[in-house]
């Protein structure tokens, strides 16, 4: 096991939490700070396949993301009219289902009250204001003028991370030509898993998020100028759901009512160049590969990274050592998903604006090929 105790999480996020709370359980001592002076986590839900669920277990949540969540089975991939054309998702893996829908709010609330049971310090309201990092620890400074000494740094704070650029130099997301719009609702009766429906200038899905409530996310093509005045969002929204004839999206049309429970943002990808270290500062989660949403498993790489990351602290006999076999380990994985979700969206873009795909293109086997490989050991 390496000689490490102290160290600090910049970013209190999915990534920054989970690691928090795997470091903690395994003897260390780690400390969050995050620049939100409270949480404030949007409404909506996300997607966790089966591998999610696996690295929520090793840290001790899994069953209760279960029963706080909407375990469902593989997605339906549907034409317009609710024709099915094929399934997507990861397999189950041991006992946990394919998916489980759980609003975002409430993955936050599991991850936050895991943390706080064992212990975990957070510092709310701050970020880091310099950063000295050396071979045998990390020196730093906080905005509230406050500083302190570290055996390590883990950087967790987002695809925009500070931290990244004061330690690797300045990345530019890349946005890939796509916008989201997501939207919460009570759950329709007939939504009995997750489905996909692909349009002619959108797509859009439908996921369980309680045995109460679903969310609905939206994809579309706006070109170079993706900025949507907030008084234009709920009629544009409902617009893009119109070309979808099956009921079960026309019975949500009219729900959408308020602009505030829009959330619409575009799609930006980030990726690294390795290594994700320096001395004794590593980067993880969306802060070292951010990923769109194609796949459903952005946060699910960034608390696979909080469990592999603490395994090799654990292993390994030299913090260099432990951050490259954590390199070995989730490189190639992340660069898969990201890479894959950028095709998808690509590919998107393309039919979204009328063009014709390249020959072989093939969304569901794209998806069903790298959701698969998901399931593999981390
Ligand atoms: C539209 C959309 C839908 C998605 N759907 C899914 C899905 O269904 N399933 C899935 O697995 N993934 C999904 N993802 C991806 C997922 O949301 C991210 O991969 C995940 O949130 C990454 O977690 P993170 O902790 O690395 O970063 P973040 O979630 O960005 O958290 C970063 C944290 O750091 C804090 N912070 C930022 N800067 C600083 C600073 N300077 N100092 C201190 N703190 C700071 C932030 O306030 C935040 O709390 C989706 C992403 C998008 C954009």
């Amino acid at each position: 096991m390496t000689q490490v105790k102290n160290i600090l999480v910049v970013g209190g996020g999915i990534g920054g939490q989970s690691v928090a709370i795997a470091l903690k359980k395994a003897g260390y001592e780690p400390e969050i700070v995050e620049l939100q002076q409270e949480f404030n986590v949007y409404g909506v839900g996300i997607i966790q396949q089966a591998n999610a669920l696996r690295a929520l277990d090793a840290i001790g949540v899994a069953n209760e993301a279960i029963r706080r969540g909407s375990p469902y089975g593989k997605v339906k991939l549907c034409i317009p009219t609710g024709q099915q054309i094929g399934e997507a998702g990861t397999p189950p893996i041991g006992h946990f289902p394919s998916h489980n829908g759980i609003s975002r709010k409430i993955l936050h609330d599991i991850l936050f009250d895991e943390a706080q049971k064992t212990g975990v310090k957070y510092r709310m309201g701050l970020t880091i204001e310099t950063i000295n990092n050396h071979e045998n620890g990390v020196d730093v400074t906080f905005t509230d003028g406050t500083s302190g000494s570290y055996d390590i740094l883990i950087a967790a704070d987002g695809i925009n991370s500070k931290v990244r650029k004061m330690v690797f130099g300045e990345y530019k997301p890349t946005y890939v030509g796509l916008s989201v719009w997501r939207y919460a609702f009570p759950r329709p009766k007939d939504l009995d898993t997750g489905y996909i429906y692909f349009g002619k200038h959108s797509k859009i899905g439908i996921i369980p998020m309680t045995a109460e409530s679903c969310y609905i996310f939206l994809n579309s093509a706006e070109g170079d100028n993706p900025l949507i005045p907030e008084n234009q969002l709920v009629e544009k929204l409902k617009s893009y759901m119109r070309a979808f004839p099956v009921p079960m999206v026309q019975e949500l049309v009219e729900q959408v009512t308020d602009a505030k429970l829009v959330n619409y943002r575009t799609l930006e990808t980030l990726k690294m160049t390795e290594p994700w270290y320096k001395n004794r500062v590593i980067v993880i989660g969306d802060a070292a590969h951010a990923t769109i949403p194609q796949l459903g498993s952005g946060a699910a790489l960034a608390i696979e990274d909080a469990v592999v990351l603490t395994e090799e602290l654990q292993k390994s006999n030299s913090v260099n050592d432990a951050f490259a076999n954590f390199m070995n380990r989730r490189l190639q994985r992340c660069q898969m998903v990201v890479e894959a979700s950028e095709t998808l969206g690509q590919w998107e873009v393309l039919e979204y604006s009328g063009q014709s795909l390249p020959e072989g293109a093939n969304m569901g086997m794209l998806m069903g090929k790298t959701t698969m490989a998901l399931t593999a050991e981390i």
